[in-house]
């Protein structure tokens, strides 16, 4: 067994009562997540819409599915049936066919529209604007449901930045919290950074190195 049990532990006893872990699980095999799905662990986050449905179909039905990563539109349809929350929405387009997959499952789907916060070019996210937009426009889409924002701070170990790019989501979360009814979840924080996400108001964390040791490749 390759999790680090330790270090799960340590964090459920770090965790406060309303902050969610997702477990990050991708590139890792479905023995680990067996393993942490028996300590109790019931959400799971993957980036890959092929690797996710085959261990979908392998694991526990009660597991709570997080799709984390950049989705294309094209992919919907594959996770539509059973995922649990997609927290990377970055554009009307892509929730337009979550609602559609979403319909044809009989389901409404969660999510979180992606901010982008990083001062990196190549984070995906939307700007304020582009949210405002959005959100004037999710009337118009019955099956989805936004219940919040997700972002990931810069890759860099100036901690003063990771700090004031999560409070930055933060105030953006705590706006549109004021404005839309049903707003409850702000995804930040992951291994290098999730005690600073929590201290800046974070809902739900996104751990996967801490838990199942380093990834072979860097995702
Ligand atoms: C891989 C990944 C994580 C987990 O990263 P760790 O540093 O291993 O905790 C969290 N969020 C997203 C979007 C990821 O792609």
């Amino acid at each position: 067994m390759s999790i680090n049990k330790d270090n799960y532990n340590t964090l459920l006893q770090e965790l406060p009562d309303n902050v969610c872990l997702v477990a990050v699980s991708k590139t890792k095999p479905v023995e680990d997540i067996q393993a942490l799905y028996t300590l109790g662990q019931r959400d799971f986050g993957e980036n890959y819409v092929q690797e996710l449905t085959e261990k979908e179909s392998l694991l526990p039905k009660d597991i709570n599915w997080h799709f984390i990563g950049h989705l294309q539109s094209n992919k919907v349809k594959y996770i539509a049936p059973f995922v649990h929350l997609i927290h990377g929405v970055d554009s009307f387009k892509l929730l337009k066919e979550i609602n559609k997959e979403a319909a044809k499952n009989n389901r409404t789907i969660d999510c979180l529209l992606q901010m982008y916060i990083a001062k990196e070019e190549t984070k995906f996210g939307l700007d304020e604007n582009e949210l405002r937009d959005i959100l004037t426009q999710k009337n118009s889409l019955p099956n989805v449901r936004i219940r919040g924002l997700m972002g990931m701070a810069s890759f860099t170990e100036d901690m003063n930045t990771v700090r004031q790019e999560f409070r930055n989501l933060h105030s953006i979360f705590k706006t549109i919290q004021n404005h839309n009814i049903g707003i409850d979840t702000l995804s930040m924080g992951m291994s290098g950074d999730y005690k600073i996400a929590i201290e800046e108001g974070s809902t739900m964390i996104r751990v996967g190195s801490l838990l199942f040791g380093a990834r072979n490749y860097n995702q």
